[in-house]
């Protein structure tokens, strides 16, 4: 038994075996058909060349002689002499006695009548002309008849050649009429084999190109419908766990860059990735002199709060404050968790003292920002923030000066922004060396 289906679903290969089949059937059963009434309308047309011309001829040759008959019957009362009454009347019996006469039953009744008629008459009449045109009346009624036989043997002739040409119209006509209902079924039948291929085969095929051409991760897992072909169904699968597959490939790579370049604490970059962009940066700036400086930030006394709160509590601060970086610098700035508590920034197209504002503006919001812990207390915590300018030489240089200047603002009493190249600066007005910057709100 033929495996029809797979999954409920019929086989395309089986499907056309079918179809064609069945084309098959309806096209071999209208040629049988049409060559039926081909068939019928040869031999009508041979019966009509073998019977009935010949019968025509028949007809025609016997009615010839009876007409014959009758003139010779009418010579034998025409004539003057004897003589050629006697030679008349010999014709009328050489007719009678024709092969056409006698095949014909009618006709050699009535021939043998007019001969038998026409001797008495003859006989009896001898020399007198006048006792043998007393039996002119009768034989005119019998001429009369050979005149009606010649008419219907004429007509029946006709007649046969009429019928068999009728048949031969009539069955041309049937296989006319049979031809174009043949090609109105095949008509028919290429119309349902066209849209059905369409429907189940070009369309599905369409549709998958379509999707195919705009698989992307981003799109939604591509669906189909009015699903019938084996083989249709198992290509549209193919492509929903091919989308699935590329989704989690996706989502792998994504993981693993995440990976690579993200800290997993706070979700900055991490120092590694922060090094290749501010790099890159650092490379655009100086070949179009465009300014850009660099800053380095350290939480105050984390150690402190490490210990006071617990290692989870530093880990939220290092949340929070990341946040509040974000919030607190721009777009286009690299904010960086460069390690521990330590921070560094990029400011693109900035010189150090407009990083110095922004820096400035982050460390007075961070001294004044309520930081809620996992067990609902609230802390606050200062950072000190080391500026430099990265227009000139490499990000580590950079980076090394920045380190300083923090250094600096370190030793000067933390919570404090202070750049390479310049006095310190945003020292806040109670700021205190020995300050504790840790304060519980509560
Ligand atoms: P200073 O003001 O001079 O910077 O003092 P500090 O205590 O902040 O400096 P120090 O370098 O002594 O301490 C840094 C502390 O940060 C030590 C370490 O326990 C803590 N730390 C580093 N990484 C993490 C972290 O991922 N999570 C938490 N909770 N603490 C961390
Ligand atoms: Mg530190
Ligand atoms: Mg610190």
């Amino acid at each position: 038994m033929p495996d029809w289906t797979r999954d409920g679903k019929l086989r395309a290969g089986w499907a056309f075996v079918v179809l064609a089949l069945a084309f098959a059937l309806t096209f071999g059963s209208v040629v049988l058909w049409l060559a039926h009434d081909q068939q019928r309308v040869v031999e009508t047309a041979m019966r009509l060349q073998d019977q009935t011309m010949p019968e025509i001829v028949r007809h025609q040759r016997l009615s010839r002689n009876l007409e014959q008959l009758r003139q010779e019957g009418e010579r034998v009362y025409a004539v003057a002499t004897p003589q050629a009454r006697q030679q008349a009347l010999f014709v009328v019996t050489l007719v009678a006695s024709h092969p056409s006469i006698l095949d014909h039953p009618e006709a050699r009744e009535l021939a043998r009548r007019v001969e038998r008629f026409l001797s008495d008459a003859v006989r009896d009449a001898g020399s007198d002309d006048a006792k043998l045109m007393e039996s002119y009346p009768e034989w005119q009624r019998l001429a009369a008849r050979l005149g009606v036989l010649v008419d219907d043997v004429y007509i029946q002739g006709v007649n046969q050649a009429g019928g068999d040409l009728k048949d031969v119209l009539q069955a041309m006509e049937m296989a006319r009429v049979k031809l174009f209902g043949a090609m109105l079924l095949v008509g028919i039948f290429l119309g349902v084999f066209l849209w059905l291929l369409h429907r189940h085969l070009i369309r599905p095929l369409q549709r998958i190109d379509r999707v195919l051409s705009r698989l992307h991760v981003d799109c939604p897992r591509p669906e189909f419908h009015d699903r019938q072909m084996a083989e249709i169904v198992s290509v549209e699968r193919a492509i929903g766990e091919l989308h699935d597959a590329l989704r989690h490939n996706e989502a792998a790579r994504q993981a693993l860059e995440n990976l690579a370049n993200l800290d997993g604490l706070t979700g900055l970059t991490n120092r590694r990735c922060f090094l290749l962009q501010a790099e890159h940066e650092l490379q655009r700036a100086q070949r179009y002199l465009r300014p850009i400086a660099v800053g380095m930030a350290d939480l105050d006394y984390f150690k402190r709060l490490n210990d006071t709160y617990g290692h989870a509590a530093g880990d939220a601060v290092l949340r929070a404050f990341a946040v509040l970086v974000q919030e607190s610098l721009r777009q286009t700035d690299l904010i960086c968790r460069y390690g521990g508590e330590e921070f560094v920034f990029l400011f693109p197209e900035s010189t150090v003292a407009e990083a110095e504002v922004l820096a400035e503006r982050l460390r007075s919001r961070c001294a004044d920002y309520d930081i809620r812990l996992p067990d609902e207390r609230v802390v606050r915590v200062t950072v000190s923030i080391g500026l430099a300018d990265a227009g000139q030489g490499s990000i580590e240089s950079a980076l090394k000066l920045a380190d300083a200047a923090l250094y600096t603002a370190k030793r000067q009493g933390r919570n404090r922004v202070v750049r390479a190249d310049a006095r310190p600066s945003g020292r806040p007005e109670h700021a205190e060396p020995d300050r504790q910057d840790i304060d519980q709100a509560e």
